[in-house]
């Protein structure tokens, strides 16, 4: 827990103090799986996604951290689509967790896409959409700060699709 805020505070206080700091563009939670191979199921995704999922998960398989994710019929961690009234477009819902590596708590997750929006945006928007939610998986928070990231809620996700420099940074401090 301590970790994680601690590096959220040094974010802001770079970017709102000063332009010259460098700052790394991430901000980390405790909220991530209890693993760095994390396994997800697909049975309940509709197959106008399978594409796009595909694309999120070698988009973070393809670079260089030590987290990477894998679809399995076994898993309990299902990515599942639905039209629910909710102003998001997606959700990294947390359902079991407990404190054995206290920065990643994380023991059973779901990625729920909300239908209302998603349903018929392009694959590269759905792609972008699907790989933020696996950020938080592996231990990123939302970043807003800027837009160039994943994990930017105000990047372009139809050009923005997968993991750049400041979302590799932080999973890399991360673990
Ligand atoms: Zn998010």
């Amino acid at each position: 827990m301590k970790k994680g805020l601690f590096l959220i505070l040094i974010g802001l206080c770079c970017t709102v103090f000063s332009f010259n700091c460098f700052a790394s563009n991430y901000a980390l939670h405790v909220w991530g799986y209890n693993s760095t191979s994390v396994d997800i199921n697909l049975y309940n995704l509709s197959s106008v996604y399978s594409t796009a999922f595909s694309n999120a998960k070698s988009s973070w398989n393809n670079v260089d951290t030590p987290c990477s994710i894998y679809s399995s019929p076994y898993s309990s961690n299902y990515i599942y689509d639905i039209a629910y009234n909710s102003t998001y477009l997606s959700q990294y819902l947390v359902y079991e967790n407990d404190y054995t590596d206290p920065d990643h708590i994380t023991t059973r997750f779901n990625i729920k896409i909300n239908n209302n929006y998603v349903m018929t945006m392009q694959t590269q928007e759905k792609g972008s959409i699907i790989a933020h939610e696996i950020g938080h998986a592996f231990g990123l928070n939302d970043y807003d700060a800027v837009s160039t990231v994943l994990m930017s809620h105000t990047r372009n996700r139809y050009s923005l699709y997968s993991p750049k420099t400041g979302d590799i940074e932080g999973v890399n401090a991360s673990w």
